[in-house]
């Protein structure tokens, strides 16, 4: 039967819900509040001519990206061109700064210049890494993770020692390098899962084969293109997309989704779909019908939330490479302020990316479009005061090392974005950033449900359920919910 389904947002997770359900034949409704799809992927294009992707710079995974495209009967180079970064990315510690190369080979070598046997060390490490990844990637991130039962497949539970489901990601990467340096740089991907290595399982050691030896992409015209072609495959399949459109209440009738009120109109529909922060979905709802409650939240780790800034620079600032990790200070001291303590860091780590070192389509000739970020817990103090404060730190330090004086007075143009956006804008727990935590007990089945437990026609897809934070997995999110609705038969 041919069902009308709405599904709440427009980021990679709602579009790819989109893209499948409408697949099926249904008649398939988009409503994103915001003007322009992508949701925390949406792009700022300025006035100075520098075009910003707000959110995810890495590309990472890049099969698991195809396999949406595939499933679609396109390749990505059907509609944007991806670049290869080398190096990857650079990180800079406080006496040295070390380059992830491309080439695999050359990274074994960077590593045994820096721990005598680290290069044989790594690829024992990625041996098994890339095991979890076929695993990981191919079966168990595509299940909805209703129950144990089904979600250890024999395959899973066969495996399940390999797998390194329970032990924790720090000592998993102690066990293969000494040096604090190495440490540092494979446990920084985790930083991506939203948590302290100390509290992920190593299996989440699949991110450095998904990232260190598939490679490090970039597509031409920023991550936005991204959303772009999804939205185009989604369009092709029949679903609409309506802008501007804010949910404002989830209407019950007889145990069952009967309308949404949008800009204060009742639509209905026989399915919904979202895709919005999964606590602010359930605020939509009357309280007797959440899967869970305020306490419940409260108890969970969220994802940090960020400072951000958007800058345009007047000059070409050398020495910077597309990606740089300002790894100076101790990653404990910065991770304990997000996660134990919930404060502003003191000694901060922050990330830069430079994307008009490959593109020249993000900034006018000669100048330079960067995008800082600095991971901060949900929830702290957010104001102007304390924004400018890190952007001074920042730029102090990219002068450093770069060899650029007075940044400050080289800002052509200039945008923060920090914990009250994410709040305002995403309607994010806490102005959380990256959902919510990949810890070992908020893994697969122990994540929020993709099902509402009494009503059944109403799911929820993104970062905040299965299987968890990222492009690729919230993509994968959006495939898993538009397989359950697709098994519904009537
Ligand atoms: C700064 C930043 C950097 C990141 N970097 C990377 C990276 O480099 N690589 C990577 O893989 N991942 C990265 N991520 C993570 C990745 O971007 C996210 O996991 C992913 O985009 C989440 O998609 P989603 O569909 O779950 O949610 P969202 O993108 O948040 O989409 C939800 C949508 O719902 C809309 N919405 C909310 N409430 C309503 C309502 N009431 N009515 C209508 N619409 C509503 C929102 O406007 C939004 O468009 C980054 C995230 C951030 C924030």
């Amino acid at each position: 039967m041919r069902k009308r389904i709405a599904i709440i947002g427009s980021g990679f997770s709602g579009i790819s819900a989109a893209a499948y359900t409408a697949k099926s034949g249904n008649e398939v409704h988009v409503f994103e509040k915001h003007s322009q799809p992508g949701g925390r992927a949406r792009q700022i294009e300025t006035d100075e001519g520098y075009v910003f992707d707000m959110g995810p710079s890495w590309y990472w995974m890049p099969d698991v990206i195809q396999d949406f495209f595939v499933d679609f009967g396109y390749k990505t180079s059907d509609f944007f061109e991806l670049v290869s970064l080398n190096p990857q990315f650079e990180m800079i510690f406080s006496d040295e700064k070390l380059c992830v190369p491309e080439n695999f080979e050359e990274l074994k070598i960077t590593f045994e210049k820096i721990e005598k046997g680290a290069g044989l060390q790594l690829e024992k490490f990625m041996k098994s890494a890339k095991f979890k990844y076929e695993v990981g990637m191919k079966d168990f991130v595509h299940k909805p993770c209703i129950n144990w039962v089904e979600f250890i497949s024999p395959k899973i539970a066969k495996n399940a020692l390999r797998l390194d489901l329970l032990s924790n990601f720090r000592e998993y990467v102690a066990r293969y390098f000494k040096s604090e340096k190495l440490r540092t740089l494979m446990e920084f991907p985790v930083i991506f899962l939203g948590a302290s290595p100390k509290n992920i399982p190593a299996l989440y050691s699949l991110m450095n084969y998904g990232g260190y030896v598939l490679g490090t992409y970039y597509p031409k015209g920023g991550f936005y293109q991204l959303v772009l072609a999804m939205k185009k495959v989604a369009e092709e399949q029949g679903a609409i997309f309506h802008f501007n459109c804010n949910v404002e209440k989830i209407n019950v009738k007889d145990k069952k989704v009967s309308s949404l009120v949008i800009n204060g109109e009742i639509h209905e529909f026989d399915e919904v779909i979202a895709s919005s922060d999964y606590h602010h979905t359930e605020t939509l709802l009357n309280e007797e019908y959440r899967n869970y409650t305020s306490e419940y939240w409260e108890k969970k780790t969220f994802a940090p939330s960020s400072l951000i800034f958007y800058l345009g620079f007047n000059q070409i600032i050398p020495n910077l490479k597309h990606h740089t990790l300002f790894f100076e200070n101790e990653l404990d001291q910065h991770i304990d302020c997000i996660y134990e303590e919930k404060k502003w860091p003191e000694k901060p780590l922050f990330y830069v990316c430079c994307p008009s070192k490959t593109d020249n389509s993000v900034a006018p000739e000669g100048k330079e479009n960067l995008f800082l970020l600095m991971p901060i817990a949900i929830g702290i103090k957010d104001n102007e005061f304390v924004r400018q404060k890190y952007l001074m730190e920042m730029l102090a330090r990219i002068e450093k090392h770069t060899g650029i004086t007075d940044l400050q007075s080289k800002i052509d143009f200039k945008k923060s974005y920090c914990v009250r956006d994410f709040t305002s804008d995403y309607n994010a727990y806490g102005g959380n950033a990256y959902g919510l935590a990949n810890t070992l007990n908020q893994t697969a089945v122990l994540k929020p449900k993709m099902r509402n437990k009494k009503l059944k026609n109403l799911f929820y897809t993104g970062q905040l359920t299965v299987p968890g934070p990222g492009v690729p997995p919230s993509i994968i999110s959006g495939k898993i919910v538009g397989n359950e609705i697709n098994k519904i038969k009537n």
